[in-house]
């Protein structure tokens, strides 16, 4: 049990919350605590956006080279300590040591990916339809940048938000969900040691409806980026319209992965493991959908039967485990719920589904563990297909040709990421145009993406500009045009 204390970072100073503390408990284990986090009420958060607003100023006029130096840093030191921090992502999130450590190496990939445009920072000269009048546009920093975040990628999350924000010359005030607060003090503690101006980066970890609030219905912060579920970022978007703050918003989705007949079996059965049942089916990117066609149907769900039986789901600290834990348990609760719901509504349980005791280091331990599930017979109509489960729970919908598998996977509310199995270059083009999704996978598992490239989705996914790779200025930054008479 740990009883320190670990707090918000608050214009360049630690302080306690004025909320007290909570303590971090491991999904994997509920005896593990990982520590104390502070609490921070709405006038710490107020202080915090008061305390950006001064930072940017000081970190807007300082030179690439500072920004680009601190970026590297943080990013070395993440990719460093990769293990050390992926131990305890792992520990309070419930992923496996493997995603843990992948997740924080990753992050560091981020901030050096940033580091690098930090440099490429250029504007634009025009002519001007008036003699003698020269124009210039040229990005300059949002200002201060609220960044709410979700437990399921707590450091990635984080840093691809935050490395952009720093890289352009925003001040950032960054509020966690409270489930993850150790990954978030953790890379803060980080940031803190990077000689940036005070109140240039601030943690304030608190529950949305107290930090959250006061961030999203601020009218000093400028931008405010969101990833979460659908139901937040509607509370997000309407709370920064009425003020006319520049929000991004990315949210839940209900992924699918296409298997036709003339597919490469055991990739599509990789890809659709991995899709659907990585990170214990806790993925935006999740393909909890898997469309598969009738001629390879029956093949399809054999060797998903036997693959699944060779997955091991455990503590994630343990060797050989493939699938840690639930993150908490409310969410397996949840899990549970979707799981029989499938069964009522009709769906043919293949395997899986079992909630069951977990035994580390020779001791049965307390922790939330869901065995993934497969089901088939089930329809695009049925709630499992339609809402966004969060659960290692798969669902086959067989259908009888590539049209009706795109016109299956469009068929919902959603649209991050889109997935087909195929050795057709003709189904692949067609696919890759019409999927109504911003990420579209061929031969490829629905979770899992670049960190140099757009990403996000359409529909209830996502709204406002694109994060990551270069797309990310959109949002990070406001044009300026110049006018200028020689
Ligand atoms: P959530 O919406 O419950 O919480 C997200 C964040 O919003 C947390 O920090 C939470 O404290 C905060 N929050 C809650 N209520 C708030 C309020 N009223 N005002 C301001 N902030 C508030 O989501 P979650 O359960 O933490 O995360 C899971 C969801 O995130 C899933 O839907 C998942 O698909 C989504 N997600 C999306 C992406 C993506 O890039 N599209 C990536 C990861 C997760």
């Amino acid at each position: 049990m740990s009883d320190q204390v670990f707090n918000n970072y608050i214009a360049g100073e630690w302080q306690p919350g004025n909320n007290g503390s909570i303590a971090n408990i491991s999904p994997a284990d509920t005896r593990d605590v990982i520590g104390q986090y502070a609490q921070a009420d709405s006038a710490q958060t107020e202080a915090a956006i008061q305390a950006a607003m001064a930072g940017q100023v000081e970190w807007a006029k300082s030179g690439l080279e500072q920004r680009y130096s601190v970026l590297m840093a943080i990013g070395d030191e993440l990719i460093a300590r990769k293990d050390e921090l992926g131990n305890i992502l792992a520990r309070e999130e419930g992923k496996t040591l493997a995603e843990g450590a992948g997740e924080v190496y990753r992050s560091g990939q981020f901030f050096h990916y940033y580091a690098a445009e930090v440099l490429r920072q250029m504007g634009e000269t025009a002519e001007s339809v008036r003699p003698g009048i020269e124009i210039e546009t040229r990005r300059e920093p949002v200002g201060v940048v609220g960044i709410i975040t979700p437990w399921n990628f707590p450091t990635a999350t984080g840093a691809w938000k935050i490395a952009p924000a720093l890289a352009f010359g925003n001040a950032v005030v960054w509020k966690p969900a409270n489930q993850v607060p150790a990954s978030a003090w953790a890379l803060t503690e980080i940031i803190s040691r990077q000689g940036l101006p005070a109140g240039t980066f601030n943690l304030v970890m608190g529950p949305g409806s107290q930090v959250g609030d006061v961030l999203i219905n601020s009218r000093d912060v400028n931008a405010l980026t969101f990833t979460g579920s659908l139901e937040t970022g509607r509370k997000v978007a309407s709370a920064t319209a009425g003020n006319l703050v520049k929000c991004q918003l990315e949210m839940g989705s209900k992924n699918a992965l296409i298997v036709l007949d003339d597919a490469d079996l055991d990739n599509a059965v990789e890809c659709a493991v991995g899709g659907a049942f990585g990170g214990t089916g806790q993925k935006c990117t999740a393909s909890s959908r898997l469309i598969v066609t009738e001629g390879i149907h029956d093949r399809f769900v054999e060797a998903m039967q036997a693959r699944m039986a060779k997955l091991v789901v455990g503590h994630p600290l343990k060797e050989g485990v493939h699938i840690g834990a639930v993150a908490d348990a409310r969410q397996l609760e949840q899990n549970v719920e979707y799981f029989e719901q499938a069964k009522r509504e009709g769906g043919n349980l293949v395997c899986g589904g079992e909630v069951f005791t977990e035994t580390f280091n020779g001791e049965e331990v307390e922790g939330y563990y869901m065995q993934p599930a497969l089901f088939t017979n089930t329809t695009n109509d049925m709630t499992i297909n339609r809402e966004e489960a969060f659960a290692p729970i798969a669902c086959v919908i067989k259908v009888k040709d590539y049209e009706e598998a795109l016109a299956t996977l469009n068929d919902t509310n959603f649209g991050l990421t889109g997935g087909i199995c195929t050795q057709s270059l003709q189904h692949a083009t067609h696919f890759k145009r019409n999927a109504k999704t911003g990420c579209v996978m061929v031969n490829l598992p629905t979770a899992g993406t670049d960190y140099h490239v757009p990403f996000g989705g359409r529909k209830d996914s996502s709204f406002g500009p694109r994060e990551q790779g270069t797309y990310a200025k959109e949002f990070y930054t406001v044009v300026k045009t110049s006018y200028i008479r020689a």
